[in-house]
């Protein structure tokens, strides 16, 4: 590809004060500078303006920018101009004269880019007259706007294939951050692309944390909501489904947070304050509809919360891409609960009404004779029994204004006056009932890619490339809940390691005979019947875990068959038997391929008590603010924060924030307290032990060990380790002296055991031979040699 012009590095420079550009940039400006016709797919934040906006610097034409966000175009235009580029705008917020005033200066050549509403267009006049200049660009900002699958259909857009031939052909670029194949199609298709390059990249967010958490009711929800805000970083935005629910939930909150509200029932000026406001850092939550967002450009959102499910998966995206935007960490979890979908269906029901609703709420307008009708649309809803619902009643008579059959005049809350602009018999309305049903259909269709996001098991962050079309494939997930309850099972610890041998070696012991239920049992020594009957606590294994329950065996083993090292027979009674992958690792389970993560490692140095002890103070102090701050204590820090806190002892605010649970606010309200209780402890308890690393715990030894541990006889040890019997001895008399838990009875009768402590006890155990000499012929050496180690070991703690 092409090399970007020079120009365009200084002018970066120049006018807009950035030193490079941002990946994604410099691929459009390469295709368009190439004079490619462009349609770019990338993400809210990807920079897209600079796009079209740094040209206008450097062409000899002017620059149109198509753009719907009427609201958003003076704070542009403005912007542009005071970086000494010549901008302007149009669009109905001016009056007549304004505009005239400005398209005079167009023509003369006063600007070097522009900004048009698409309803400008319809004016044939504008049109002609716009045509004299030349237009070097032809951007078509927010181009999702073409497509009626798109969530804001302009229907101004589907001319401006048309425009842009009058405007003499100009490059052209379209721009979104709206992915899905079929908007992509229409954008296409509307703007009559033939020759042009197509360009989706960027959808991943390497920053953002995805989660979903699904809750049983509204109550949970509320709960759910108060703890995430409490424990993660803010400022935040709550998107929530309607008006009233922002009230609601800012009621809810606002004794204990910094809350706003934002909703598309403000008036502007309220709403331009609420925003202005947020942005300025007065506010740390914003509770929003889906109204807030456009615009917003505060970069340090560190948290997106969806109360409500949002419309689509896309502008779920779109949402969730306004935490972040500095590139910093932040979460974005989405709360559910199944009634919200069943919600959204009655919605998407509502907003299409069929064909028999439609006449029917007609034909009660002809049949007031009048062709101005006042309506009480509660009292007309009820009047009307066969109306599903009032959003019916209302979609109805928005489809018959949409459709030319009714004007609204006036409308109050629950009153509108509606003229009758044509009197049609009402079988004779001409309505596309099929096309309605489509639409419904693709909604429909949305939901159901929604919940797909919701219910994957997926990595979250590759479900959303995939949906998109970005070809990007992530070697790692960037953080999302799926991926980390994988990891969670999937952490080997030492006790995991161990439970894993034992587990294969059970299966070995019961010949591949039974199933996982029947190794789980035997494992935890289950007294069941059945199993007694088959004699299968007499197997060396029977009993050998009492650290893991026998659900979680279970859970491992099916780990274990999945990650093939474990195999199940097909069948009614599916056996297990181990696989030769399973063979290899017996003797070392900490190189097991699902081993993706290890446990955290322990930064501190305190001993089993001390740290006990320091729990309990700061469950003390836990209580003492709950009572200070009349709080739950659950709020102030869960039990799992304390231990992390146990963990780490921070010593310092960057230390605290680093634990989980301890966001800003709650840094800010608690973090003191916590960290004066764990400075005081540490000064307090000088002789802090450190964790010694046991000898037996290194290479050799610990292999043989583990295999004792995983139940495995000494000849068993020896085969497994390819060493002889009498090595395996030395190898466990040695960490029977380091302070190993070796259980010599395993391997020696209570008899003879007594038998050969007895002879110790007599002549010492100085000589092994004098030992073997003073006990049974049959008792041989290798049983001596261990009574000795633990004997040895006995004496020398005493
Ligand atoms: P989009 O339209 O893709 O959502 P914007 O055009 O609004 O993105 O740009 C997002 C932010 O990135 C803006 O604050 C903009 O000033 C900034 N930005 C754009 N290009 C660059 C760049 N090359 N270097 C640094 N910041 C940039």
């Amino acid at each position: 590809m092409s090399f970007l012009p020079n120009i365009l590095y200084q002018n970066l420079k120049r006018y807009f004060g950035y030193n490079d550009f941002r990946p994604r940039q410099k691929e459009v400006l390469r295709y368009l500078f190439a004079g490619n016709d462009l349609v770019a797919i990338l993400p809210t934040g990807s920079g897209k303006s600079l796009c079209y906006q740094l040209p206008a610097t450097c062409l000899s034409g002017l620059v149109v920018v198509v753009s719907p966000l009427i609201s958003l175009m003076k704070d542009q235009v403005d912007s542009l101009r005071s970086r000494g580029i010549g901008a302007t705008y149009i669009n109905s917020s001016l009056n007549w004269s304004k505009q005239q005033k400005r398209l005079k200066g167009i023509v003369q050549g006063a600007y070097n880019i522009i900004y048009i509403a698409p309803e400008r267009f319809e004016s044939d006049l504008f049109l002609e007259k716009l045509s004299k200049v030349e237009v070097a660009l032809f951007a078509v900002d927010e181009a999702h706007c073409i497509s009626e699958w798109g969530h804001d259909f302009r229907p101004s857009y589907l001319k401006l294939a048309e425009v842009r031939k009058k405007l003499g052909n100009p490059r052209l670029i379209a721009l979104t951050a709206t992915a899905t194949p079929e908007v992509r199609e229409d954008i296409i298709k509307g703007l009559d692309l033939k020759d042009f390059k197509l360009l989706i990249k960027g959808f991943e967010r390497r920053n953002l944390y995805l989660e979903v958490k699904m809750v049983e009711n509204e109550l949970r929800k509320k709960e759910e909501l108060l703890q995430i805000l409490t424990y993660n970083s803010l400022p935040a935005i709550v998107y929530v489904g309607t008006r009233s629910r922002v009230e609601e939930i800012i009621a809810f909150l606002e004794d204990k947070f910094s809350v706003i509200g934002y909703h598309g029932g403000m008036n502007p000026y309220e709403r331009r304050k609420a925003q202005d406001s947020f942005m300025a850092g007065n506010y740390d939550i914003v509770i929003a509809t889906n109204a807030f967002g456009m615009g917003v450009d505060k970069s340090d959102i560190r948290l997106v919360v969806h109360y409500e499910l949002p419309g689509t998966l896309e502008a779920y995206y779109q949402e969730i891409g306004r935490a972040g935007r500095d590139g910093f960490a932040s979460k974005c979890i989405l709360l559910y609960q199944r009634e919200d979908s069943d919600l959204r269906e009655f919605f998407i029901d509502s907003d299409y009404p069929p064909k028999d609703i439609v006449e029917e709420v007609y034909s009660f307008l002809l049949s007031k004779d009048q062709d101005e009708v006042e309506l009480d649309l509660n009292q007309l809803y009820l009047q009307l029994r066969s109306l599903p619902s009032r959003l019916t009643l209302e979609a109805s008579l928005r489809l018959l204004r949409k459709e030319g059959y009714l004007k609204r005049i006036s409308s109050k809350s629950q009153e509108a006056t509606y003229q009758i602009l044509k009197r049609v018999e009402p079988r004779e309305l001409e309505i596309d009932y099929l096309k309605l049903e489509s639409l419904k259909e693709n909604k429909y269709q949305k939901l159901v890619e929604l919940k797909g996001y919701i219910g994957t098991k997926e990595c979250r962050h590759q479900y959303v490339l995939n949906y998109f079309g970005d070809e990007e494939l992530l070697n790692y997930c960037p953080g999302c809940d799926n991926c980390d309850e994988l990891n969670q099972t999937r952490v080997i610890t030492k006790e995991l390691g161990v439970l894993v041998q034992k587990i294969l070696s059970c299966v070995i012991k019961l010949g591949g005979r039974f199933g996982v239920t029947t190794v789980a049992k035997v494992l935890i020594g289950s007294k069941s019947k059945k199993l007694l009957g088959r004699g299968l606590d007499k197997v060396s294994t029977y009993g050998i875990v009492d650290n893991f329950s026998y659900e979680e065996i279970i859970k491992i083993t099916e780990e274990l068959v999945e990650a093939k090292y474990l195999k199940k027979n097909k069948g009614r009674y599916p056996t297990v038997q181990i696989t030769k992958a399973g063979y290899k690792i017996l003797h070392q389970p900490y190189n097991l391929d699902w081993n993706l993560v290890r446990e955290d490692q322990e930064i501190n140095n305190l001993t089993n008590q001390a740290r006990i002890k320091l729990l309990k103070r700061l469950k003390d102090l836990r209580a003492t603010l709950s009572k200070e701050f009349n709080q739950a204590p659950f709020i102030i820090a869960h039990d799992k924060t304390l231990e992390e806190l146990v963990k780490r002892i921070p010593s310092n605010r960057a230390e605290m924030l680093k634990v989980k649970g301890f966001g800003e606010v709650t840094y800010r309200r608690y973090g003191e307290p916590f960290l004066r209780v764990i400075k005081e402890f540490l000064e307090a308890e000088p002789k802090l032990e450190r964790i010694e690393t046991p000898i037996y715990l290194d290479g050799t030894y610990e292999q043989t060990f583990n295999l004792y541990q995983a139940g495995l006889s000494l000849e068993e040890i020896a085969e497994e380790r390819g060493l002889a019997v009498g090595t395996v001895i030395d190898h466990l008399s040695k960490l029977i002296e380091s302070g190993a838990e070796i259980d010599i009875k395993r391997f020696i009768s209570a008899i003879q055991l007594e038998e050969i402590r007895a002879a110790i006890a007599k002549v010492g155990y100085s000589s092994l031979k004098v030992v073997k000499e003073a006990v049974d012929e049959e008792i041989d050496y290798n049983k001596i040699r261990l009574v000795v180690a633990s004997y040895k070991k006995e004496f020398m703690s005493n």
